[in-house]
């Protein structure tokens, strides 16, 4: 009995002791580093949410004209066998019409849609579809497949297609999905793009997926009936990319390679792209002299002349952003200095193509910067860095709390300087992320940002401005 006294008597000590040690671990943590010293509870600062941003026309007209131009459904007739359903959704259609049969190019993002546009392309040529031909694994070209397909039908990509969809729609689909509306703005449905400049994006919400059948490495070809099909691994917008080439009709299905804007040499959330074959790909579809140039986005381009010229641009315009990146990589410029020091000369900024639509300079610049040269800067602060937090609670602590930092931001805010407010405001989320006013005070700013003629910064800077209203709990 006795010793079962002690045994329980120095039980009750040691939890006392280990209870006594914590607290007084966190009480010295609590020292230091307090949500509560840096809360909005203790700020006597006051804040005027701006007035929304008058979005007028001439700000986003670009962008409204070019989506008009290439995004309203239309079944173009490029050849008497050859035909584009483009504008329905984001991804567009192709149909080869062979005297044995269907071949389609891609599948667009909606199972819906999709079975629309083979009803509509059935009008015009009422025949089995024997092969769908996948340029690459992005969900807009592969989400209508389920529409499409059926038993017998061969759907063939390149293996690195096969590999990427297997990654991007299956294992890392939470992440995919997460980026992809953050992409468009769909975090809030009040923000979302494709309410507010009618974009025609609407990919399946269930992800359903149909993989390639038939895969191949570099090249593949096949005959039906009257038509020959030489498919090209290209790599560019993707690693698995592939051009089609119908020698009969002189015509190039050429995907992501070729669109009516600047190029997204890198997008944002997604691996960085191999932008040094992608110009290769392009010397590649140049050596084939095609005719009609028909891309999985934007209108076809028609006629010798226009395709070469197209081309000789697409090339000349990302050759000069590779090559002047490299050389800043090699000068030892860091990224940022890159991206403010690199401008497009005139001649390639003039070119049409070249307009900031979808891609950007900047991001491309970084995407390359990103793929060929990998992360570390070489002055020793960046090899093992703390987390922001650390660096963040240490300003807000000299500075003397979160008013300061604060009421600077609001004042850029006021001055138009968006970028910068929402960096301090940064400064104060980091240091403590409840601080629900530094993210109010950045939510607007990020509102004046996403005026723009670039669809997709748009859709970055709303779906940012929405999600930290949320975070905020705050509704404008
Ligand atoms: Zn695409």
């Amino acid at each position: 009995m006795k010793t079962k006294i002690i045994i329980f008597q120095s039980i009750i000590i040691g939890v006392l002791l280990i209870f006594i040690l914590t607290n007084f671990i966190s009480f010295s943590k609590k020292k230091v580093i307090t949500r509560d010293e840096y809360a909005l509870g203790k700020s006597i600062l006051e804040y005027t949410p701006p007035h929304p941003p008058k979005i007028a026309i001439s700000d986003v007209s670009t962008l409204v004209k070019g989506l008009k131009d290439n995004f309203t459904p239309t079944i173009d007739k490029i050849t008497d066998d050859i035909f584009l359903a483009r504008g329905y959704m984001l991804g567009s259609i192709g149909m080869v019409k062979t005297s044995e049969g269907l071949v389609l190019i891609d599948a667009g993002e909606n199972k819906e849609i999709a079975k629309t546009i083979l009803y509509e392309l059935k009008k015009i040529a009422d025949m089995p579809v024997k092969y769908i031909l996948l340029t690459h694994g992005h969900l807009d070209h592969v989400l209508g497949l389920p529409a499409l397909s059926g038993r017998g039908i061969k759907i063939i990509a390149s293996a690195e297609t096969k590999r990427v969809m297997e990654k991007d729609l299956k294992w890392l689909k939470p992440y995919h999905q997460w980026a992809r509306s953050i992409q468009f703005g769909d975090v809030a449905d009040e923000y979302a793009l494709k309410r507010f400049i009618d974009l025609p994006y609407d990919p399946d919400s269930d992800w359903d997926v149909i993989m390639p059948s038939h895969t191949f490495q570099d090249r593949y070809s096949f005959k039906l009936g009257n038509k020959t099909f030489e498919l090209f691994l290209g790599p560019g917008e993707t690693e698995g990319q592939i051009f089609i080439w119908i020698p009969e009709d002189k015509a190039l299905f050429c995907g992501d390679q070729y669109y009516e804007s600047f190029p997204n040499l890198s997008s944002p959330l997604l691996e960085p792209r191999p932008v040094d074959q992608w110009i290769r790909s392009l010397q590649m579809m140049e050596e084939l002299e095609p005719e009609y140039l028909i891309p999985s986005h934007t209108k076809p381009v028609l006629g010798r002349e226009n395709v070469d010229q197209v081309l000789q641009d697409r090339i000349r315009g990302i050759q000069f952003v590779y090559d002047v990146t490299i050389a800043a990589i090699n000068n030892g410029l860091n990224v940022e200095e890159a991206i403010e020091t690199i401008t497009l000369p005139d001649e390639i900024a003039s070119i049409p193509q070249f307009f900031e639509l979808y891609g950007t300079l900047a991001w491309s610049i970084r995407g390359i910067y990103q793929r060929e040269k990998g992360w570390y800067d070489g002055w020793g602060s960046g090899l093992n860095p703390l987390p922001e937090k650390v660096k963040s609670q240490e300003i807000v602590k000299m500075i003397g709390g979160v008013d300061k930092i604060l009421t600077r931001a609001i004042e850029l805010q006021k001055m138009g300087d968006h970028q910068l407010a929402c960096e301090l405001c940064d400064i104060v989320i980091a240091a403590n992320p409840n601080e629900k006013l530094a993210r109010i005070i950045k939510s607007f700013s990020l509102d004046y940002m996403s005026v723009t003629s670039n669809g997709n910064m748009m859709g970055f800077y709303r779906s940012a401005a929405s999600l930290e209203r949320m975070k905020a709990g705050y509704k404008p």
